[in-house]
């Protein structure tokens, strides 16, 4: 990047600081400021965890995520065992799980084989999914990005039939494990494509967690020629540590949907020592800081992360849970205050 362009970048950055502390100032507590997080960890948290979370965990883990304040929680994926062994028990976790009638249970579909098995089980909101690159659509479900599309036109007319709402992803959309960067007008086809299938709102993933926010700017720039902001989350993975800066470029896009997972759970088979979804502790404390809302108690959310990560015996990818320690969080919907050192000791 040239200087000039530098430049350029940095008076977009500080409009962006003041675009968004002047829709604080100016909405107050209007819904402009509320912010819906979608809980990702029972399902694309889990999808590449090597250790098989027995039905039981996994049940505990989404009942006590329904009752920290989120309105959605993706909570499994009616895929083939032969595909991810993990989600075997996917029937049987939707149907055990205690439901709230206030949150949504997606969960993700990959055919309709699949969706006839979800709706069996009485799943009222799917997630279908398409890449932006088109050698990942070949290597992650065998087929183009456009056969991907046709065979979820099947499974979204049943699911219109059926009255089942359809959310869309979008996978690769700054980055492909195997093209590099991608070109934004590939994402603003398949995003289109979505929306024609009759997806209610598309959620546009950093699969592999390499977008810059450079490249995550352009990116919406093209997608919003197709698609209003309110038909849009953002989906990040950390592996390059971009994703925080990566969301808050997407609010400056006006984006107010965005895709996290407790404890920043989740793997990336495809970057070496990858490491998972952005933590939704740290969106959430982000937000605070922004005087966007979520609804979710933090706290609780932190003691609902240190529970998963303590069954699957590996560290918490979130900040915020290691910026606490062992001391039971006394973030109270506003952000940390004070640090509690007492039992600091221990680590
Ligand atoms: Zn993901």
């Amino acid at each position: 990047m040239s200087l000039f362009k530098l430049s350029q970048f940095r008076r977009q950055s500080i409009q962006l600081t003041q675009r968004i502390s002047n829709s604080i100032r100016n909405h107050g507590t209007s819904s402009d400021n509320a912010i819906r997080i979608v809980e990702v960890g029972p399902r694309d948290g889990l999808q590449n965890e090597p250790k098989y979370v027995e039905t039981d965990v996994k049940i505990e883990f989404i009942n006590r995520l329904s009752k920290v304040g989120f309105q959605n929680i993706e909570v499994t994926s009616f895929v083939s065992p032969k595909w991810i062994p993990q989600f075997k028990d996917s029937s049987e976790v939707f149907q055990r799980i205690e439901k709230d009638d206030s949150i949504s249970y997606p969960v993700l579909v990959p055919n309709i084989k699949g969706f006839e098995a979800a709706i069996a089980g009485g799943v009222k909101e799917i997630a279908i999914f398409a890449a932006a690159s088109e050698t990942f659509s070949q290597k992650n479900i065998n087929c183009s990005i456009e056969e991907s599309i046709n065979r979820f036109r099947v499974v979204a007319e049943a699911a219109k039939k059926a009255n089942v709402k359809i959310r869309g992803y979008v996978s690769t959309v700054v980055g492909c494990p195997y093209e590099g960067p991608i070109q934004p007008t590939a994402v603003a086809k398949v995003t289109e494509d979505l929306l024609k299938l009759g997806c209610y709102e598309i959620s546009l993933g950093d699969t592999i967690g390499v977008g810059s926010i450079a490249a995550m700017n352009k990116m919406l720039i093209e997608v919003k020629t197709i698609a209003k902001p309110q038909q849009l989350a953002i989906h990040c993975h950390n592996t390059y540590g971009q994703a925080l800066p990566n969301i808050l470029c997407a609010l400056n896009h006006d984006i107010r949907v965005i895709d996290s997972a407790v404890s920043g759970l989740g793997g990336c088979p495809y970057a070496k020592g990858a490491s998972g979804n952005v933590p939704t502790e740290d969106v959430i404390y982000m937000l605070n800081g922004l005087g966007l809302h979520t609804g979710i108690d933090l706290p609780e959310l932190v003691m609902i992360g240190r529970f998963i990560c303590s069954y699957l015996g590996r560290k918490s990818e979130s900040k915020v849970t290691l910026a606490l320690g062992d001391s039971k969080p006394s973030v109270k919907h506003d952000h940390v205050h004070h640090h509690d050192h007492s039992h600091s000791h221990s680590h």
